[in-house]
């Protein structure tokens, strides 16, 4: 249940809306927008006389039940799309963002070299993985510690935010200075992984289960925005499916979706949806048109000895050009591509 507040009402009338609701059991939580703010209640409801409340208050406009079960990704709540700030590089409402990089750091000259081409290339955020999950036991799992380290010097040399992959709440405190923490699609219900991240002060960029559904994936920043961060970023980059032919299968629909259902950014992660090079840039061209705020774009500078994922990552000149057509059909949808 939502109470929508009256324009300009001062913040101590709205703690004391929130108090006396809360006295009845309910957790509530202030949503600010633009135009107006909104008072969202979680638990039971079903025992609150909407109408009653409405009439009872002096601050509120109206009031309406929020039928999904997850509310503060809900866009019912928050009307405005959220624009999270990674690092000093915004996303969301017409910013848009292309994070590039290798699947993992491998090496100081590797990062070096394709943090500075990727930034000439006009990528606004680098990646590289420093935690590797991987499905087998013997495959390089990252350099750890040191690969967030590379991935800082990287990120000094060229002033590009970083995202970086956490596999496990006990890795947080080497996260400080990383820009954005990426939870990946495996750990996408590790439910207490989500509630720690909610309680640290950096963007979140969660990505899209293996297996999962749209309302899976919203309940999942649910846990994040319940634990008091609100910075998050979905990201879809593909599921399981009957097809082989693809390491996943894009899905497009849950784009629009994700968007009118939440007012989180959505970016599209084509590489990892793929597996294949050829694919990528025909799938963020259409991850742009059907609404998507940012791209992940996996990128090597040596892809045939890439210790991970080389299929799907493009080299740098492949990136070069696939950047100049990207900023084109960003341009076309009416959105910016820049640093901020
Ligand atoms: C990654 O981005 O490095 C990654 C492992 O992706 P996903 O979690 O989507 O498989
Ligand atoms: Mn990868």
């Amino acid at each position: 249940m939502i109470f929508v507040l009256k324009p300009g009402v001062p913040l101590e009338k709205i703690e004391q809306f929130q108090q006396m609701i809360e006295s009845r059991g309910f957790k509530t939580f202030l949503s600010t927008g633009t135009e107006h703010n909104v008072v969202c209640l979680i638990g039971n409801t079903a025992a609150i006389d909407l109408d009653l409340v409405v009439q009872n208050s002096d601050i509120v406009e109206y009031g309406k039940r929020v039928t999904e079960p997850y509310k503060a990704v809900n866009r019912t709540v928050h009307p405005e799309d959220t624009m999270v700030n990674a690092g000093g590089v915004t996303i969301g409402e017409g910013l848009f963002q292309v994070i590039a990089g290798p699947c993992s750091v491998e090496s100081e000259e590797q990062i070096i070299e394709v943090a500075k081409s990727v930034k000439a290339s006009g990528a606004t955020m680098l990646r590289g993985g420093a935690f590797k999950p991987r499905t087998s036991p013997y495959a390089f799992m990252g350099l750890h510690e040191e690969g967030l380290r590379l991935l800082l010097t990287a990120k000094k040399e060229t002033g590009l935010p970083v995202v970086t992959e956490i596999m496990n709440q006990t890795q947080l405190p080497l996260f400080e200075d990383i820009d954005v923490i990426q939870v990946g699609a495996r750990n996408m219900q590790n439910f207490d992984l989500l509630k720690e991240v909610g309680r640290f002060n950096k963007p979140v960029l969660l990505k899209r289960g293996l297996a999962n559904t749209l309302e899976e994936l919203l309940m999942s920043a649910e846990y994040i925005m319940s634990a008091g961060n609100s910075q998050v970023i979905l990201c879809e980059r593909g599921i399981r499916t009957f097809e082989t032919a693809t390491r996943n299968t894009l899905d497009l629909s849950v784009i629009p979706l994700l968007k009118q259902k939440s007012h989180l950014p959505v970016i599209v992660d084509p590489s990892h949806a793929a597996g294949l090079r050829g694919l990528v840039a025909p799938l963020a061209r259409a991850a742009v048109a059907v609404g998507a705020d940012g791209l992940m774009i996996e990128t090597h500078n040596d892809p045939a000895r890439a210790l991970c994922d080389g299929a799907q990552s493009l080299d740098l000149v492949q990136f070069r050009d696939f950047m100049k057509d990207i900023k084109r059909r960003i341009s076309f949808e009416g959105k910016r591509v820049a640093a901020n």
